[in-house]
């Protein structure tokens, strides 16, 4: 699907309001914090836009922010346990602006973490803008998921396969699908209008999930740290356009 500059403008409100939420959850992660805190300060700012939630109620999902802690790589629910210090903590969250949707996730730092955590959240982000760059008119879909696997997996790391990105506009999950790995020159071709939440998790040890007995959170099957950035891109003449900026 081709987005107007029309549309896209839309999106870029929405994109707006995602950015603002991930910009107040960010300020408030520290050890002590719940989750579910962080969720009502997610819906505090969904509510002052005029905007709507594409989490809240999405197939049951009773929270506008999916935090997923840790070995836990996305999707989940909010709780009352609070973040500790050296915890991670991947907020994934969106918001609707006029019938048109914006997605993107940070992993944030909860007070100290280790080297390793940091370097893990370093390539994390660094390889989705390694597939944000390649978002380009006449490239193809493969192009983003291969610059994104280079890095992660160029740094001893692994790509979930099970989960991916996905075209983005008038609902949050629109075809085609964006994967965070493979061949480069497949798929179909990118073209100017095209707008894709492109979303690498990464994980430390192996690439296999395992969803938790609440049916929604991922975890890694091996138990290692995980790390999920995300944001959602326009094609526009002059290359990637990130939409989910403050
Ligand atoms: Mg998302
Ligand atoms: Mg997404």
């Amino acid at each position: 699907m081709r987005r107007s500059p029309d549309e896209i403008a839309k999106m870029r409100k929405a994109g707006r309001v995602v950015a603002e939420m991930h910009e107040r959850i960010r300020d408030a992660v520290r050890p002590g914090v719940t989750t579910l805190q962080l969720d009502a300060i997610g819906r505090e700012v969904i509510e002052r836009n005029g905007a709507r939630s594409n989490f809240l109620n999405y197939h049951g999902f009773p929270a506008v922010i999916c935090a997923s802690p840790n070995s836990m790589i996305v999707h989940g629910i909010p709780n009352d346990d609070p973040l500790e210090d050296g915890d991670i903590i991947s907020i994934d969250c969106g918001a609707i602006i006029q019938g048109y949707h914006g997605d993107a996730a940070h992993t944030w730092p909860v007070g100290t973490i280790s080297p390793d955590a940091e370097k893990l959240l370093q390539v994390t982000e660094e390889s989705l803008w390694a597939g944000i760059a390649q978002m380009r008119d006449g490239n193809r879909i493969s192009d983003i998921g291969h610059a994104v696997q280079t890095v992660a997996e160029g740094a001893g790391y692994s790509v979930v396969r099970e989960y991916v990105g996905h075209a983005i506009g008038t609902a949050m999950h629109e075809k085609p699908e964006v994967p965070n790995y493979g061949l480069p020159g497949r798929g179909p071709k990118l073209r100017v209008g095209n707008v894709f939440a492109v979303e690498p998790m990464v994980n430390m040890g192996g690439p296999e999930t395992q969803v938790l007995p609440d049916g929604w959170g991922v975890v890694t099957r091996d138990g290692s740290l995980s790390a999920h950035f995300e944001h959602s891109i326009a094609i526009t003449d002059d290359g990637p356009e990130v939409l989910t900026v403050p």
